[in-house]
């Protein structure tokens, strides 16, 4: 990404100390969300790196992900596809449950969305622990499909997601702009 997109993006980015709970520095993409032209410019980068990397769908994770993903779809000209908590598509679903600080969550996607046809895309807009991402990648894998890559505004070194997700990722590529 551009520096002067990189800094564009990042002076939109606001940060909430203690939020949701104490110790915890949350990335507020709100400002960006709000600003038309930073909005413009995310879209546009991730939707590059979707070309970039081959994607022929794109998955994004409830709910900040969906946000970010949709227009990333439209953009590229692909299919979106929700992956969501579990309990909240109607259709018949394949379920991954993974580890959270304290006990496990569960991320599901409707099975027909998926097929061995497809490359997927992954976007969210914080990587933290990598939790969340690895989830959605053995699930776009037990679907049958192949993944493109994980593609996130934000990397939380300090969390090592990044390394926590290799494993899942398995030589696909991990973008953080
Ligand atoms: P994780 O599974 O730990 O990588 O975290 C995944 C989800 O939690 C992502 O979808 C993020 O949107 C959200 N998240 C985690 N940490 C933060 C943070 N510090 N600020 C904003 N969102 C966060």
């Amino acid at each position: 990404t551009a520096e002067s997109t990189r800094e564009l993006l990042l002076s939109r980015i606001r940060d909430v100390a203690d939020y949701p709970k104490p110790g915890v520095m949350f990335k507020d993409i709100t400002p960006l969300l709000a600003d038309p032209v930073a909005f413009t410019a995310l879209t546009d980068a991730l939707a590059e790196l979707c070309v970039r990397h081959g994607a022929t769908k794109i998955v994004g994770l409830e709910a900040r992900g969906f946000i970010l993903a949709a227009p990333v779809a439209v953009r590229a000209g692909l299919g979106f596809i929700p992956v969501r908590k579990a309990g909240k598509l109607p259709g018949a679903t394949l379920g991954q449950a993974y580890e959270l600080e304290y006990g496990t969550a569960e991320i599901e996607v409707h099975a027909e969305d998926l097929s061995a046809d497809d490359r997927v895309m992954v976007i969210d807009d914080v990587l933290a622990t990598g939790g969340t991402a690895g989830a959605s990648l053995e699930l776009i894998r037990r679907a049958g499909a192949s993944v493109a890559g994980v593609s996130v505004l934000m990397e939380l070194g300090f969390l090592a997601g990044r390394e926590a997700l290799a494993p899942h990722l398995r030589g696909a590529p991990l973008e953080a702009l």
